[in-house]
């Protein structure tokens, strides 16, 4: 029984570990000549606890994000030591709200106070949450503490949280020796699936690899983890995913060095902000919505980041994100009284339902329930939605596929 797991990001690459070490075989085909190179490389690796969720007025994203995070870290200790995944812990989020968010102060406590109250159930069955129960989950700064921090008059309220995010730049090599070393893991990469065939004997899988194309199968089961390619592959067997669906293409800013003096990780909200997140290696990653969003694609059935990211000045997006960021939070302005040498950036796909950007209140982009596994006999197509999602999403597949 040897099950195909088509892409290789954070669900294709632990959905194989998982099958594998429950006895199955796996082979797992990447375009890429390692696993974990798109969008769970490129991300900003929040392990969402459902914060940033204020918009949904259902507690539906909430408990969607939490039964993520409270399994992000238990699933992927399976295959990392506990040790090394500590080492790749941000310093914890502040929240932000600007003076023009969607959702003000008193309604962002409110959302905090819920989430607060759904994550002490939530992390229950958690060996190692990311934020652990006990700890302070969220407090309102002072107004003495918020001015230190932050911009006076563009940030009406400030929290500090205990949310974090695993840094994937740190996490990707992990990932790659644990799927390097696993004897039932085939690993093709360098390997593009061009289609797919249903027969009688199984799924073929057709691919353009190394050694030209390839036919290869029948598989009994096979795993689709293609993230934005996925509804393209779904449609060659028939399947038409749930829609409309709005893909957009983010990039993010990576400055390496140690950060400036008192920056702080924090998120902006709500409404088309941006993020900063202090990694714990000494690399900031930061965004800014309106720069960092280079395009998006409506229902369309592929999605590829290198063909939107072709000619974009990256210098241009890093600094005019910066800029923003430090009208925000001030300390950030120390990288542009003197750039740093190395500025990288890079992004990815975002699939979601939706039809209107996050500018909208009312954006279906406020919720993100509706994700997940769709199984069609041995075939699953799975929505990740969020790196928050994907180890937890990689065990719930692998029990469709292999039970335990
Ligand atoms: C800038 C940015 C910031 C983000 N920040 C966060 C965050 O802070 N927290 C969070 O929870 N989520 C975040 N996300 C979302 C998160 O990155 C994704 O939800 C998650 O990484 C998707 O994982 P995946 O394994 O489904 O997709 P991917 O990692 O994209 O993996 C899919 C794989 O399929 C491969 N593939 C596609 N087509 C083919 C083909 N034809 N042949 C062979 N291989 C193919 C790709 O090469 C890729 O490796 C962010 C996304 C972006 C872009």
């Amino acid at each position: 029984m040897t099950t195909a797991i088509l892409g290789a990001g954070i669900l294709g690459t632990c959905a194989a570990l998982e099958i594998a070490d429950r006895g199955g075989r796996v082979v797992l085909i990447e375009r890429n000549a390692q696993p974990i190179s798109e969008a769970s490389l490129h991300n900003e690796g929040k392990v969402h606890v459902g914060l940033t969720y204020a918009a949904d007025p259902t507690p539906d994203t909430v408990r969607t994000m939490q039964t993520g995070a409270a399994r992000f870290l238990d699933v992927l200790a399976r295959w990392v030591p506990a040790d090394a995944l500590d080492r790749l812990r941000s310093q914890p989020f502040d929240y932000a709200v600007l003076d023009d968010s969607q959702v003000p102060p008193d309604a962002v406590e409110r959302h905090f106070a819920r989430v607060e109250a759904a994550w002490r159930q939530a992390a229950r069955g958690s060996a190692r949450p990311p934020v652990a129960p006990d700890r302070p989950f969220w407090r309102p700064l002072a107004e003495a503490e918020r001015l230190a921090r932050y911009a006076p008059g563009r940030v009406t309220a400030a929290y500090e949280t205990a949310e974090i995010a695993i840094d994937p730049r740190g996490l990707a090599p992990l990932l790659r020796r644990a799927v390097a070393d696993h004897p039932r893991i085939e690993w093709l990469g360098r390997t593009r699936i061009t289609g797919i065939e249903r027969q009688d004997r199984g799924y073929f899988i057709l691919a353009d690899g190394p050694t030209g194309p390839a036919r290869l199968g029948p598989f009994p089961s096979v795993v689709n983890a293609l993230w934005a390619n996925r509804p393209w592959l779904d449609r060659m067997l028939g399947i038409d995913q749930p829609g409309p669906w709005f893909t957009r293409f983010k990039a993010g800013v990576r400055i390496a060095g140690p950060p400036p003096a008192g920056l702080r990780s924090v998120t902006a909200v709500l409404g088309p902000y941006g993020d900063v997140v202090v990694q714990p290696h000494g690399e900031t990653y930061l965004s800014w919505y309106p720069d960092c969003m280079i395009g998006s694609t409506r229902n369309a059935e592929r999605g590829e980041w290198s063909e939107h990211a072709a000619g974009i000045d990256g210098d241009r997006i890093a600094m005019r994100a910066i800029a923003a960021m430090a009208a925000i939070q001030p300390a950030a302005a120390a990288f542009l009284a003197s750039p740093p040498a190395a500025i990288e950036v890079s992004g990815g796909a975002i699939y979601a339902l939706a039809v209107s950007d996050i500018d909208d209140r009312a954006s279906r982009l406020h919720r993100r329930d509706i994700v997940g596994i769709r199984s069609y006999d041995a075939y699953h197509s799975v929505d990740t939605s969020k790196f928050t999602l994907g180890p937890a999403l990689a065990v719930d597949v692998a029990d469709r596929v292999h039970p335990r």
